[in-house]
C-alpha cells in the first residue's frame, strides 16, 4: 500500500490559485492498463478512479507484477508459505477487480519483495502495452522515496513504477526496441496519457465521492491482508485529504503526463 503523497505534502504547496480552481477532470480513457507491484496496491490507490471509468465504459486491464506472496507481517499466519499464498492473493485480486468492473487481470509471477527494475520486466510490460494498446496507463511514482515521516515507499512499488514508465516510453512505441515482440505480432503502440498516483505534485483530481463505497468493497476482497482491520476510516480520510485542493469530498490525485509523438 502507498499513502497518498499529498497527505505528506507541505501545506504551502496548496496555493490560493489551486484552491480556487474549479473542478474539471479528464474524460474516462477508452482503454486503460493499470500496472502495480502487488495485489491490493491498485485498491488502496486508484480503485475509485477505475470504478468510475469502468462505469463510464472504459475497458480496463489490471497487471499485477507479483502475486504478493510475501504477504504482510501482521496478517500472514506463521504456517503460510509463498507457494500457498500466491493463489490466494491472485483470487482476491480477481474478486476486487470484479467489484470494480475491471474485465481482466494479468499476473506476471515475479517474486514479491525482491522486484528489480530489470530489462526482462520492461519487456514483459512492453508486451502487455502492445497487446492491449491502452490509451492510458496508470502506475505509481518511482521518484517518491518517503511518504511523510512514517512510510518508506516499498522498493517493489518504486521498481514497478519505474519500469512501467520505461515500458510506456520509449519501449512500447519504438519499433526496434525488443524486436522479438514484432515476431510475436506486436507492433509499436503510443500511449497517449499516463496517470501517476502517489505523486507529490498532483495536477489531476478525480472526484470519487460516488465510488468510495465500491473502492472499500474492492479493498475488503483482500481478506488475507485486511485480517480484522477495517480500512474505511483511513481510506475516507485519505480521500478527503486528496480532495481538499479542489473542494471535493473525496478524490484520488494524479500527476498526468500527456505524451507527444
Ligand atoms: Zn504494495
Amino acid at each position: 500500500m502507498t499513502p497518498p503523497a499529498d497527505e505528506a505534502a507541505p501545506k504551502s504547496r496548496i496555493t490560493a490559485r489551486a484552491r480556487s480552481t474549479p473542478h474539471r477532470e479528464p474524460p474516462a480513457p477508452p482503454r486503460v492498463l493499470s500496472i502495480h507491484a502487488h495485489p491490493d496496491d491498485q485498491e488502496f490507490t486508484v480503485a475509485g478512479t477505475l470504478a468510475k471509468w469502468a462505469q463510464a465504459g472504459s475497458s480496463i486491464v489490471t497487471v499485477c507484477i507479483t502475486s504478493g506472496n510475501a504477504g504482510s507481517n501482521e496478517s500472514t499466519p506463521s504456517d503460510m508459505t509463498r507457494e500457498k499464498l500466491a493463489p490466494i492473493r491472485e483470487e482476491e485480486q480477481r474478486q476486487a477487480c470484479r467489484v470494480l468492473g475491471i474485465s481482466e487481470v494479468v499476473f506476471l509471477g515475479y517474486e514479491d519483495g525482491v522486484l528489480e527494475p530489470s530489462i526482462a520486466l520492461r519487456r514483459d510490460l512492453t508486451r502487455l502495452i502492445r497487446r492491449h494498446r491502452p490509451d492510458a496507463v496508470v502506475c505509481g511514482d518511482p521518484t517518491v522515496r518517503f511518504y511523510g515521516t512514517t512510510y518508506l515507499n516499498h522498493p517493489d512499488h518504486r521498481a514497478a513504477a519505474s519500469v512501467a514508465l520505461d515500458a510506456v516510453f520509449p519501449s512500447a512505441e519504438t519499433r526496434l526496441i525488443f524486436p522479438e515482440l514484432l515476431d510475436e505480432g506486436l507492433p509499436p503502440h503510443h500511449v497517449k496519457t499516463v496517470y501517476i498516483h502517489g505523486s507529490t505534485r498532483p495536477d489531476t483530481f478525480v472526484d470519487i465521492s460516488a465510488f468510495l463505497d465500491v473502492k472499500l468493497a474492492a479493498l475488503r476482497e483482500h481478506k488475507s491482508q485486511m485480517g480484522t482491520w477495517d480500512p474505511a476510516e483511513m481510506i475516507r480520510s485519505w480521500a478527503a485529504e486528496q480532495g481538499k485542493r479542489r473542494k471535493l469530498a473525496a478524490a484520488e490525485t494524479f500527476r498526468r503526463m500527456i505524451l507527444g509523438r
